[in-house]
């Protein structure tokens, strides 16, 4: 499943990331997923627990936040939020998706132990 691969994309990240900073254990994942990923929150989130055992984030609490969907118009920059009129206000070109359909990793807390 979709889900599946992202979550197994995501782990690996993280266990690179906590490597690289020698951590002993990760406490907690923060995600972004944009209503526009393709992503099913509830599926992602069983997919994390079903594939998180035996690896660095087996005691890891995942949180899944959102992101709102926004364009932009390509000559001016100007963002328009979703529902609003998808055409720039001041050049009225179409405007261009900016937000909203991306899976980010977040922020990561990790257990590194402190040298004394
Ligand atoms: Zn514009």
């Amino acid at each position: 499943m979709h889900e599946y691969s992202l979550v197994q994309a995501l782990l690996q990240r993280v266990e690179a990331e906590a490597r690289s900073h020698h951590a002993t254990a990760v406490h907690r994942i923060t995600v972004r997923i944009g209503p526009l990923a393709g992503v099913d929150r509830q599926l992602f989130a069983t997919a994390y627990d079903n594939c998180r055992p035996g690896t660095m984030c087996d005691g890891a609490e995942l949180l899944i936040d959102g992101e709102a969907v926004t364009w932009r118009c390509d000559a001016c920059g100007a963002v328009s939020p979703e529902g609003s009129v998808l055409v720039c206000p001041t050049c009225c070109l179409p405007a261009r998706l900016a937000g909203g359909d991306a899976l980010t990793l977040e922020r990561l807390e990790l257990e590194v132990p402190q040298h004394v």
